[in-house]
């Protein structure tokens, strides 16, 4: 049940170890931890890697935050914008556990759709270097550039909290994402010389306005790397039938939140939540944007997930809900790898 190997849109690993005491703390990755992602449960589960983001945390209480979404409705603040000084030194410190954890050996760095396949091919787990939220970037993307070198190949332009290049969604349930403006003249700048670099641009944390910004602009797939559907959980995170319709127009795709306030009816965060609810968003995103363009985006480590998921040694009961639900094995391949290695092979001018 370790197969198909499943290729994830998002992890918040580097932000546990970073957490945890930064390059020190590494070792846990190895040794096994109490979080959601580590070399024994990567094994067990059949996880082949993903998104790693890069996120520079508020200073908020984030309890208080957790207190509100187990009681919905919510409607959560967003936090005071971090400055670009603020935010380099943190990721960078991010950044520096990966590429250290590529020279243990115990990951490689994914800068090319072959470099993902090799990896898979190799047992190895490939990690893309993702940026959620872009306060590290200034407006002449000097950093950019710079962490483009380092492998940067992912970013969404915000992490809900507004930056210098546009205002993201709040976690609010009920509600669409239509929140406030979207991108600023330097996020659509930003949008195009991702776009000339090669750099996915996800849309997981824009709000409606910014979606449609990034639609207008970009030249590539659309990509919402941990979001779900709207129509099914009223969260405004998650995407609307008319945000799904483009996505599959440019043949971009959705990664799966295992997020439990994305997944239920109710928008509660609750483990306590049936697998049955992954399987009626994977429903509707099939249906809205076909069996090429859905793939799974966990929120491991950032996340409350279903306890019958519990952490990524869980992922062979959602291949078996899958299968029990009925979906062929080749659609569920391409649930769990081909898809990302599909739109990246087009998000990083390969094709
Ligand atoms: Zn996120």
């Amino acid at each position: 049940m370790t197969r198909p190997l499943i290729f994830d849109g998002h992890n918040d690993l580097l932000l546990k170890l970073f957490r945890s005491g930064g390059l020190s703390a590494r070792g846990m990755f190895e040794t096994g931890s109490d979080g959601h992602l580590d070399i024994a449960k990567a094994k067990s589960g059949g996880f082949a890697g993903g998104f790693f983001a890069v996120f520079v945390p508020s200073p908020m209480s984030e309890e208080r935050d957790e207190e509100k979404m187990q009681n919905p409705p919510y409607d959560v603040p967003l936090p005071d914008p971090i400055s670009w000084e603020d935010a380099v030194p943190v990721a960078l410190s991010q950044a520096a556990i990966l590429l250290k954890l590529e020279e243990d050996g115990l990951l490689r760095i994914a800068r090319t759709s072959g470099d993902i396949e090799a990896a898979m091919a190799e047992g190895r787990i490939a990690a893309i270097l993702h940026m959620e939220g872009a306060e590290a970037i200034d407006p002449e993307f000097e950093t950019l550039h710079v962490l483009y070198a380092a492998g940067l190949r992912s970013l969404g332009p915000v992490w809900s909290r507004p930056t210098i290049f546009g205002h993201g969604v709040p976690f609010r349930f009920p509600s669409d994402g239509d929140t406030g403006p979207g991108l600023t003249d330097h996020g659509l700048r930003l949008v195009r010389r991702c776009n000339e670099l090669g750099i996915m641009i996800d849309l997981s944390h824009l709000n409606e306005a910014g979606f449609w910004d990034v639609a207008r602009h970009s030249t590539k797939p659309l990509v919402a790397t941990h979001s779900n559907a709207n129509a099914v959980t009223a969260s405004a995170r998650n995407l609307t039938d008319k945000q799904l319709a483009a996505i599959a127009e440019t043949d971009g795709m959705v990664g799966l939140n295992f997020a439990t306030a994305f997944l239920r009816e109710d928008g509660r965060m609750d483990e306590d939540t049936p697998l049955e609810t992954m399987i009626r968003h994977l429903d509707h995103l099939l249906e809205k944007l076909g069996e090429d363009r859905v793939g799974l985006g966990s929120d491991f480590d950032g996340a409350k997930v279903p306890k019958g998921i519990k952490d990524v040694s869980g992922l062979p009961n959602l291949r078996k809900a899958m299968r029990a639900h009925g979906y062929d094995e080749q659609l569920i391949e391409k649930i769990c790898n081909r898809n990302w290695i599909r739109v990246l092979r087009s998000s990083w001018n390969e094709q």
